[in-house]
């Protein structure tokens, strides 16, 4: 989930496609890369799904028993930027999900808290906002949104191997995350 600090999250119902979102009007390139990753998160079987009527303070989030990841209209900016950070944010817990298990080894949490950090103290402060039990997969998935986008595709490709058809599985990428 990605959500904005001290307000409660509620059930996004109303969903539309994808299309909707990208066809708002931006830099293309961008863009471009949000359909391909939301295509190839399509692919392995995941829903893709813009909500327009989100709570506030809920940009995106993944529903692991309807297997569908939301991103929310209305609280998004028309910034490709923002967008695939939630897009990213969200398809790690997609991967979580696929792998049936926690992305990162134990002793790699520091370093990912080091690396988020680096990039953005608030961040930090944002994951002291979540409960004990959620912690480690919005740890993971913070590290994921910041992220190449090259490597995020890769990672998917990796965790989500299995259900992906063959030719759309490519070698692991150089980044610190332990064999599936
Ligand atoms: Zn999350």
């Amino acid at each position: 989930m990605v959500i904005r600090p001290g307000r409660s999250v509620a059930s996004a119902l109303v969903l539309a496609s994808l299309a909707a979102l990208v066809s708002w009007p931006v830099r293309a390139e961008s863009w471009d890369r949000i359909g391909r990753y939301a295509s190839l998160i399509r692919r392995a079987g995941t829903a893709t799904m813009v909500a327009k009527d989100c709570p506030p303070s809920l940009l995106g989030a993944f529903h692991s028993q309807r297997n569908a990841l939301l991103l929310c209209a209305n609280n998004l900016e028309n910034d490709p930027k923002q967008i695939w950070e939630v897009l990213a944010h969200e398809s790690a817990h997609v991967m979580q999900h696929c792998h049936g298990a926690a992305l990162l080894a134990d002793y790699q949490i520091d370093e990912a808290l080091e690396a988020i950090e680096a990039r953005s103290k608030t961040t930090v402060q944002e994951l002291r906002l979540y409960h004990q039990s959620q912690r480690r997969e919005e740890i993971e998935a913070r590290l994921v949104q910041i992220l190449p986008p090259r490597d995020v595709e890769a990672l998917f490709r990796r965790f989500c191997a299995d259900r992906l058809p063959p030719d759309s599985v490519s070698a692991p990428p150089a980044v610190p995350f332990e064999a599936p």
